[in-house]
């Protein structure tokens, strides 16, 4: 392709094989596997509501505002101008015009706000269209989505702070909550000197008169290490009592319409995810609800973990699927020693190899949201969505940075620059492995499931049984993983291998069972053969690369 421009077209040269500015995307037409997933997973009444979201997500003009919000970042601003602590952030109006177009459509609360079979699946769809362009503001729609589950541990905070969460005007004011059109809620739980190992915290709470226990108003002291979003509404947080690690919800501002006290130190200098700010916080004498039980705090605020570990899975299949979609609008249009780079046997190889690992990241989560809408009628997928969750959050978190790298060399040098977004989303890729749980701990989470919950394990395996017959490498997969976790020996040291294996075996299962046979032939056979070094681009010269992209939505 030539490109003539007035600029482009210098008396020095002509402009030549350089790919078209991409422009406005499709994020739901090249998506098949998202379709098809949304209609499996019980969300085909959402499709319109999905695929109308997906053309004002994948808008250039969006993708613009996320350049400039992530190039222009948050700053803290802890003084008014007259020297009066105001604990505030300030953002570029970029981010702002990110958060109400997500709030407006519904990204934190769709589920909620759709109490139906299929809704989990559909906000899942939702959040990971806009993550595609987005990431920093996934982080509030995350902890806003998950928050929901955990307030309902103290019907009284449930019944006051629900309401004001599922409403869609965006409304970015610092006033009490109570007065404003929306709110958004964050979580602070680590701390310097322990982040997995929460029952480290050293913040204390006492009670603020004579009233004790849930629904109670106490007084928290003590640092968080991590908190991100620090301009939420409300927050929810651990301190310990008298009598153990309790939960408590805090409010941006006291009910007496004093300021909380909420001391942001200093706003963290990230890797990536720029446009999200991410704080350290001082608790003095910050007021609280204790939400849940006293002493129970760990098991009340996992309800909210959970939720944003589904976000994790998301988000990752998220970045996944737009740097693949940057690699074939690339190598469609870019051509090397007369070929297009698409055309080249060994690129075909890598870029379906990166399909596949799309397909099969999307696949899962999306059964995941079922399993999670499911859960509260139904104890199998409650059982699955629990031992899911942490399965998916390792492995679709874990496989995304690599792939990302991956696609951002499919483009050559220009991949490593800027403004071809994919330095962006390589650096946003290590995040969801991170936080939430980094991957060991998510690890030992999959063997708590397994060996504690009786539920889980006959959950997995009813789930991924239905594939056997299917492949005979899944089949043999199933046997050694059915093996391996009954095998003695060191349960914690292998417990990635473990998770690994279980993750394979349920992306294949899904695959086997609903996708076409060159998706889930290639997928068995690279990562269920005998051969597979995780590389990207190994897969065998026979697998059908032409059908494999076709699929993936390459211009061919
Ligand atoms: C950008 C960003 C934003 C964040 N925002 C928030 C927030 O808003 N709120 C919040 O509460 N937290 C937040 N976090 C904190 C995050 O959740 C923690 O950093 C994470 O949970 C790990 O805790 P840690 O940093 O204390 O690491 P550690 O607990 O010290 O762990 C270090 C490493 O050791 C591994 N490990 C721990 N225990 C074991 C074990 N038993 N066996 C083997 N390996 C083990 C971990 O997997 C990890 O790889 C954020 C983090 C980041 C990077």
């Amino acid at each position: 392709m030539t490109a003539r421009s007035p600029i482009s077209n210098l008396p020095t040269h002509e402009v030549t094989n350089v790919p078209p500015i991409l422009g406005d995307q499709d994020l739901w037409g090249v998506d098949k596997p998202l379709q098809e997933g949304l209609a499996r997973e019980g969300a085909g009444w959402a499709m319109q509501e999905v695929a109308d979201f997906a053309r004002k997500a994948g808008a250039e003009e969006v993708m613009e505002w996320a350049n400039q919000a992530n190039r222009y970042p948050p700053e803290m601003k802890a003084f008014d101008r007259n020297g009066m602590r105001v604990n505030q952030v300030t953002f570029h109006p970029a981010y702002h015009s990110l958060m109400a177009l997500a709030i407006e459509n519904d990204l934190p609360s769709f589920a909620w706000n759709n109490p139906r079979p299929g809704n989990h699946v559909a906000h899942g769809a939702l959040s990971y269209l806009l993550n595609q362009i987005e990431g920093g503001v996934l982080c509030p729609m995350a902890m806003s989505y998950a928050v929901v589950p955990a307030l309902k541990a103290t019907p009284e905070i449930a019944d006051v702070w629900i309401p004001r969460l599922l409403r869609t005007d965006y409304d970015p004011r610092d006033i009490p909550a109570a007065e404003k059109k929306s709110i958004t809620m964050g979580m602070f739980m680590t701390e310097k000197q322990g982040g997995s190992d929460v029952r480290a915290n050293a913040t204390t709470a006492r009670p603020e008169g004579a009233a004790t226990g849930p629904g109670a108003p106490y007084l928290l002291t003590g640092h968080k290490f991590f908190c991100s979003a620090p301009m939420s509404d409300a927050f929810l947080s651990l301190a310990y009592t008298e009598n153990g690690l309790s939960c408590f919800l805090l409010p941006r501002w006291r009910p007496d319409g004093g300021r909380n006290g909420l001391y942001i130190q200093r706003l963290k200098d990230k890797l990536g995810n720029k446009s999200n700010a991410s704080s350290e916080m001082e608790l003095v004498d910050c007021w609280g609800l204790m939400l849940g039980e006293e002493g129970r705090g760990v098991r009340t605020i996992i309800e909210m973990v959970q939720g944003t570990r589904y976000y994790c899975a998301i988000g990752s299949a998220s970045l996944m699927r737009q740097a693949l979609t940057q690699a074939l609008h690339h190598t469609s249009h870019r051509s090397a020693f007369q070929k297009k780079l698409i055309q080249q046997p060994l690129m075909q190889n890598v870029l379906s190899d990166l399909a596949l690992e799309s397909e099969a990241a999307t696949a899962l989560f999306l059964r995941l949201g079922r399993a999670i809408g499911a859960a509260e009628t139904d104890p199998a997928e409650a059982a699955l969505a629990r031992i899911g969750t942490a399965i998916g959050k390792y492995w679709i978190c874990k496989r995304t940075p690599g792939f990302v790298y991956e696609a951002m060399e499919c483009h050559g040098g220009p991949g490593y620059i800027e403004e071809s977004i994919l330095p962006r989303l390589y650096r946003e890729a290590p995040v969801n492995s991170i936080w939430e749980g980094s991957g060991n701990v998510i690890c030992l989470d999959v063997l708590r499931a397994l060996y504690r919950d009786e539920g889980a394990l006959p959950a997995f395996l009813q789930e991924i049984e239905q594939a056997r017959g299917g492949n005979s490498l899944l089949d043999a997969h199933l046997d050694s993983l059915k093996a391996m976790v009954w095998e003695s020996g060191n349960f914690e040291a292998k417990a990635r291998r473990i998770t690994e294996m279980m993750a394979l075996a349920w992306q294949a299962a899904l695959l086997v069972q609903h996708a076409p046979e060159a998706v889930s032939d290639a997928f068995c056979a690279s990562r269920l053969g005998n051969h597979w070094s995780g590389a990207y681009g190994t897969l065998a010269d026979t697998a059908d690369f032409n059908s494999i992209l076709e699929r993936a939505g390459a211009p061919m």
